[in-house]
């Protein structure tokens, strides 16, 4: 076998690229098809102990038996604690009509309702509203302010964002002035930088302090709903502020994936750029338009690395990475998650969903959000990646920028289907989810590229070659 060239395309006469290389050691060499990474699987390392799949959230040694105090009440996330966030942009509310949303609910009545999921400004953003005002000119739209206004009407919210200002950084009983008050309330009613919270800070059967809610532990319709409300939040980030080119969303899950609170979130960062990873794939995507199809799920389909599929949706063992990493794309033709159909997004949000759940709690990971950026001019599929934070990078690494993964994609695969398969016998994964070997794995099954929607649609009806079939068999 040749070299494997830096981006994994050799020579355009010399044959398919490759990807995916193991060496007679056992050594499996991976180059990432869209940024180039280099990543190496030694053996004997891939066992090294970590976290445990499937496992409690945090070491049951630390454990003790749970309060009613400590499940609306353990950190500021919590739904005992509202007003400890900045004033709530959004909230999900179950009903006997089923979920309701609730936009801009004033101070005094956050404690009217419990929230499935709230979206709040971050306390401690990345890119705040005076980066947008300063270097673009930006202002609050005129809805925006007058929600604001009627916030700050109440004394319960001037007293909430008085309180935020100190949390801020100023000292605890210090005097808030009015136009303090107002620059800091503009900021949070402008904000570019979201939380979506879940409701739970613990598992719904939880008894010990150490059963966490994570994604994995949803119900696939709680899923749906948090999917959903998160989108609803990137879109209307992109509406309030036309400097935005291009909203982030991801979602920290413990400590060692660099969450700051052990209760389940995602956050959405809106900036001004496409952003350095999408700037290289929409090159590549330029290059080859069915790059997703071929360089991606087909190619991992080819090396039978899917783990899981359904009719709108499909996810692999994910290869250069340098963590070990699951890839779920959206079949959809429809290129952002907000014209994705609800059947689509439900397709998304059930196998995403299942992988968290195969993984277990245990496992700090980071789930990330990919998106053609709305001013990209090439088609390109949404998928969302989820990262397992299990190694560290050392000096190996540094040194070469060649990437030592503990897991290779194929034990990936063996230890994901494995707990899939556990997991739909005791029903806790959505219906309609094909697993490993089940996955029809249909090429070029992401209608995203015109090119190949005809062809690809796996339920395509095909006629006939034949009449009706005579003989013995009985299936
Ligand atoms: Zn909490």
């Amino acid at each position: 076998m040749p070299a494997l060239p830096a981006d994994g395309v050799p020579h355009p006469l010399l044959g398919a690229p490759v990807f995916l290389q193991r060496m007679a050691d056992g050594t499996l060499k991976q180059i990432n098809p869209f940024t180039g990474t280099q990543v190496w699987t030694v053996p004997g390392r891939a066992r090294r102990p970590g976290a445990r799949v499937g496992g409690p959230a945090t070491d049951p040694a630390d454990a003790r038996p749970l309060t009613p105090a400590d499940r609306t009440g353990a950190c500021a996330f919590c739904s005992g604690r509202y007003l400890e966030t900045p004033p709530e942009r959004a909230r999900l509310v179950a009903g006997p009509q089923g979920e309701r949303m609730i936009r801009h609910l004033r101070a005094d009545h956050v404690f009217d309702t419990v929230a499935e999921f709230r979206r709040i400004p971050n306390l401690f953003e990345i890119v705040s509203f005076d980066y947008w005002r300063l270097n673009y000119g930006h202002r609050l739209p005129d809805s925006l302010r007058e929600t604001m206004l009627d916030y700050l009407s109440t004394e319960a919210g001037r007293r909430h964002l008085d309180d935020l200002v100190r949390r801020r950084g100023g000292e605890p009983g210090a005097h808030v002035s009015e136009a303090d008050r107002l620059d800091h309330a503009t900021g949070f009613f402008g904000s570019g930088h979201d939380v979506i919270v879940a409701r739970r800070h613990y598992a719904q059967d939880a008894t010990v302090t150490s059963a966490l809610a994570s994604s994995g532990t949803l119900t696939p319709d709680e899923h749906d709903s948090y999917l959903r409300f998160t989108i609803d939040a990137q879109r209307d980030l992109y509406a309030a502020n036309r400097y935005v080119r291009y909203v982030a969303v991801f979602q920290n899950w413990l400590r060692p994936a660099g969450a700051s609170f052990d209760h389940l979130h995602k956050q959405l960062v809106a900036i001004d750029e496409r952003g350095v990873q999408a700037e290289l794939e929409i090159q590549r995507a330029r290059a080859n338009p069915n790059v997703y199809n071929e360089f991606a799920v087909d190619y991992a389909a080819y090396h039978n690395l899917t783990v899981a599929e359904n009719e709108h949706a499909v996810a692999f063992a994910g290869f250069g990475h340098r963590y070990p990493t699951l890839e779920i794309f959206s079949r959809s033709e429809r290129p952002q998650p907000w014209l994705h159909s609800r059947a689509e997004l439900r397709g998304m949000s059930d196998l995403i969903h299942a992988l968290h759940a195969a993984a277990g709690p245990d496992v700090p990971c980071n789930e990330e959000w990919h998106h053609k950026p709305p001013d990209a001019d090439v088609p390109m599929p949404w998928r969302v990646l989820i990262k397992w934070r299990l190694s560290t990078i050392a000096g190996f690494e540094g040194g070469t920028k060649i990437y030592l993964n503990t897991i290779d994609p194929p034990t990936l695969r063996d230890m994901v289907t494995q707990e899939l398969f556990r997991l739909r016998a005791n029903g806790s994964i959505a219906d309609g989810i094909r697993i490993g070997p089940e996955c029809a794995c249909v090429p070029n099954s992401l209608r995203y590229n015109p090119a190949v929607r005809r062809t690809a649609r796996p339920d395509a009806a095909f006629p006939p070659l034949y009449g009706p079939t005579s003989g013995n068999a009985s299936s």
